[in-house]
């Protein structure tokens, strides 16, 4: 069952974690500004945004008055009805290619399309796969009938709101996707990563984990260098950068080990199998471990 869960950054800074959803959704943000209320992320369905912003607004007794999005992937995008009133800013990037989307994968047509496509193919396996169980009553109809609006503002490299008691830096430098961001409050030096970092990666789609490729490594010690007290990432609970240098090392490491069996000639199925490689930092591994492998292994 789906449950809703606040946490607090601090005093001003809260998150909404959505938990034990069987599908994917990217946590939403209320950053209290001096004026109004900031949020990060829309996640997948409207009606639990649009919970969140009236309860957020009514806790601190003011409106919203932004929306930014780390990136334009579908767990992050498809509540963003529960703020279409409000200034949407995106990367750039993220704009001019959810601009094109509109028009094609997710127009009602698209999507209709997309539907039916996963349909055959689900068809196809003959029982549907792990954490699929509620594709037909609840994705997708929410898939269908998601309010897609556009994000009104695109940010080439950096934007900073607020005032000088709290302010939001948001700053594109892809990896994840192309148009991804972090956003970095201060003076509370509170990092929102995106799926730049993501915590309990089990409970997470395979992708979140298999997009991983080396080059987000310089990105995760930015993270570490920006020293922030506290991170909320993409997914998951809030981390401290510990958390951020364990996974990195962690990362780094298995990158290494894969790029050294590709290089003496150890083939993906070896690679996959092989026992020397290491367990992973949290205590729970993925159910697909084997595909995140092997995409490593491509990209390694
Ligand atoms: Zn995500």
């Amino acid at each position: 069952m789906v449950s809703l869960k606040y946490v607090q950054a601090n005093d001003s800074i809260i998150v909404m974690r959505i938990i034990d959803s069987p599908f994917n959704q990217g946590n939403v943000v209320c950053i209290e500004l001096e004026d109004g209320l900031a949020f990060v992320d829309a996640s997948l369905k409207a009606v639990y945004t649009s919970k969140f912003r009236s309860e957020m607004e009514e806790r601190f007794g003011k409106k919203a008055s932004m929306l930014f999005l780390t990136h334009t992937h579908r767990d992050h995008y498809f509540g963003i009805d529960a703020f279409s009133d409000l200034p949407i800013i995106v990367s750039q990037v993220g704009l001019e290619s959810l601009a094109k989307s509109l028009e094609e994968e997710l127009s009602e047509e698209g999507r209709v399309r997309y539907v039916e496509a996963m349909n055959e193919q689900l068809a196809e396996l003959g029982a549907l796969p792990e954490g699929w169980e509620r594709w037909e009553e609840d994705w997708v109809p929410n898939y269908l009938n998601a309010k897609l609006s556009r994000p009104t503002m695109g940010v080439k490299d950096e934007m900073i709101v607020g005032s000088e008691k709290r302010s939001i830096q948001f700053r594109v430098v892809g990896g994840h996707t192309d148009c991804s961001a972090y956003l970095y409050v201060e003076p509370d030096r509170v990092l929102l990563s995106g799926d730049n970092l993501v915590a309990e990666h089990a409970k997470n789609s395979t992708c979140m984990l298999a997009l991983l490729k080396p080059s987000c490594m310089e990105l995760l010690k930015l993270f570490e260098d920006i020293g922030p007290s506290k991170i909320i990432p993409g997914h998951g609970p809030i981390v401290e950068t510990d958390y951020v240098r364990t996974s990195r090392e962690w990362f780094s490491e298995m990158f290494a080990k894969l790029r050294s069996m590709k290089d003496a000639g150890v083939t993906l199925e070896n690679a996959v199998k092989d026992a020397r490689l290491q367990e992973f930092f949290e205590p729970e591994k993925h159910t697909q471990w084997d595909r995140i492998l092997s995409e490593w292994y491509q990209v390694a």
